[in-house]
């Protein structure tokens, strides 16, 4: 599909998640760490979840991580994901400790399970925005 012809919901890069947003756009997976308590979060945030610091740096992720929860939409209610059912949407555990939620693809519907290991993708839906979703390890 041609990136201008994404009709999907896009994400809109905020000051504290744009490093998030470039950092995918190079194939690249990103957590923010606390700077003063080393707490490691995701979504991104202006403030650290555990200390409340602003003082947050960006750790690169391995992408590794496994299935810790995963639902099959065979009948999405959202139009302009219709034509992707039947998909998998699913709250990956990276390695690091924090928990995502995502799409897991190249995956087989039957295949699909908690624990699964899975790796991150990037489905560059646009020129500026990469969506990291996962697949079978
Ligand atoms: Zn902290």
């Amino acid at each position: 599909m041609a990136a201008n012809e994404y009709r999907k919901p896009l994400p809109i890069p905020q000051p504290h998640t744009r490093a998030f947003w470039q950092a995918a756009r190079q194939n690249q997976l990103k957590i923010q760490k606390c700077r003063q308590c080393g707490h490691v979060q995701h979504y991104p945030r202006a403030t650290c979840t555990a200390c409340w610091s602003a003082e947050l740096d960006w750790q690169t992720c391995t992408g590794r991580g496994t299935v810790y929860s995963y639902t099959i939409a065979y009948r999405s209610t959202t139009p302009e994901f219709v034509n992707d059912d039947p998909y998998i949407v699913a709250i990956v555990e990276l390695e690091e400790g924090v928990r995502m939620t995502t799409n897991i693809v190249d995956c087989p519907l039957t295949a699909i399970g908690v624990d699964m290991p899975v790796q991150v993708v990037f489905d560059h839906v646009t020129e500026e925005i990469a969506l990291p979703k996962f697949r079978p390890a």
